[in-house]
């Protein structure tokens, strides 16, 4: 029986590029065709050269359709086959393969919020919820806003075959969190894209938007974060590389933060558990720190370390080349 593979891609909207995703039907869905698409639409093409090409690179079951329907992550290319300048995959894979003896992991703890009728889901018509406090983790109807959506996601991911490894509500009302991995580089960066394409899907099915906005309310109202999880074998092994990793992350923090998120000096103040966008600095169990070592790998004298830094609306492939490029290349 014909299958319907969703194709999903990246576009070339600036600062944050969006999600867009279009439908193939297959007669036979073990061979996932390349594709094309109109580039002038998605600011990667002039009009009057405006084929894209898309060439799938990760696919999985699509939990929403079913059967042997499937979701296809897919890079964008120029016409002569080669990556399109919006393409950060392209530039991840060639840093992963060069470290990959390195046996780097990431989990990317994927913060977000969700809007309804045009404010926090959560938030009253007039004015402001109650203060921050007890909406972290929160259970109820006065403190707990979307947990429908977020079951739906959590179980969407695990049919899909999300490497998924928990979600919980946060600080703001209508902000929550999944995370991803730990995994290799390109596999927890495509699998994040996924995962935000389907919690956009579920949610779209809510009459709910969710967001990556990295600062959805000013004031007093935390942001919205990737904390990004790392190690390496060594890492995983022994505490110098730990220590080594910070001090290797401190020294490039300025290349790292300007490509950790558009707005990023938004959200990194300084406040609401964040170390402020220009100053480096790491610490065990430090949530207001830049980089923290969990108190457990400093117990164990191993394992791995969470740089805070990057905003919600990151890209992951941008965000562990970085990371990898850095860390391996001083713990080389
Ligand atoms: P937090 O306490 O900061 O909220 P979370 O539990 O939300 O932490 O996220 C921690 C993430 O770190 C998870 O995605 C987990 O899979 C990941 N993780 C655990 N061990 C490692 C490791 N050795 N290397 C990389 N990531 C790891
Ligand atoms: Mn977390
Ligand atoms: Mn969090
Ligand atoms: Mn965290």
């Amino acid at each position: 029986m014909a299958i319907k593979a969703e194709y999903i891609w990246i576009d070339g909207t600036e600062p944050t590029a969006r999600l867009r995703s279009k439908t193939k039907i297959l007669s036979d869905g073990k061979n996932l065709p390349i594709w094309g698409f109109d580039g002038s639409s998605t600011n990667q093409a002039p009009g009057a050269a405006s084929d894209c090409v898309l060439k799938p690179v990760f696919s999985c079951p699509d939990p929403i359709r079913g059967g042997d329907n499937l979701l296809v992550m897919s890079e964008v290319l120029l016409t002569d086959l080669t990556p399109h300048p919006t393409n950060t995959r392209a530039l991840l894979a060639p840093v992963a393969e060069k470290y990959a003896s390195q046996e780097s992991l990431f989990g990317i703890e994927q913060e977000y919020t969700f809007f309804k009728e045009g404010r926090p889901h959560g938030f009253p018509q007039q004015g402001f919820p109650a203060p921050q406090g007890f909406y972290y983790c929160g259970v109820g109807a006065d403190e707990v806003f979307g947990r429908d959506v977020v079951e739906a996601h959590m179980d969407a991911c695990l049919v899909a075959g999300i490497g998924l490894s928990g979600i919980n509500a946060e600080v703001m009302p209508g902000q929550w969190e999944f995370q991803v991995g730990p995994l290799a580089p390109l596999d927890v960066s495509d699998q994040l894209w996924i995962a935000r394409w389907l919690l956009y899907r579920i949610a779209e099915d809510f009459g709910i938007a969710a967001t990556l906005d990295p600062k959805p309310v000013s004031g007093d109202w935390n942001g919205a974060g990737a904390h990004t999880n790392f190690s390496t074998k060594a890492m995983r092994e022994g505490y110098d590389p730990i220590i080594a990793a910070c001090e290797a992350l401190g020294k490039n923090a300025a290349e790292h933060v300007a490509s950790y998120g558009a707005d990023i000096e938004l959200r990194l103040t300084g406040s609401h558990e964040t170390a402020p966008w220009n100053e480096f600095n790491y610490g065990v169990s430090d949530r207001g720190a830049s980089v923290r070592i969990p108190w457990q790998v400093e117990v164990d004298q191993k394992g791995y370390i969470e740089d805070r830094r990057p905003n919600a609306n990151m890209d992951p492939y941008v965000v562990t080349r970085l990371i990898v490029n850095t860390v391996c290349g001083a713990l080389n």
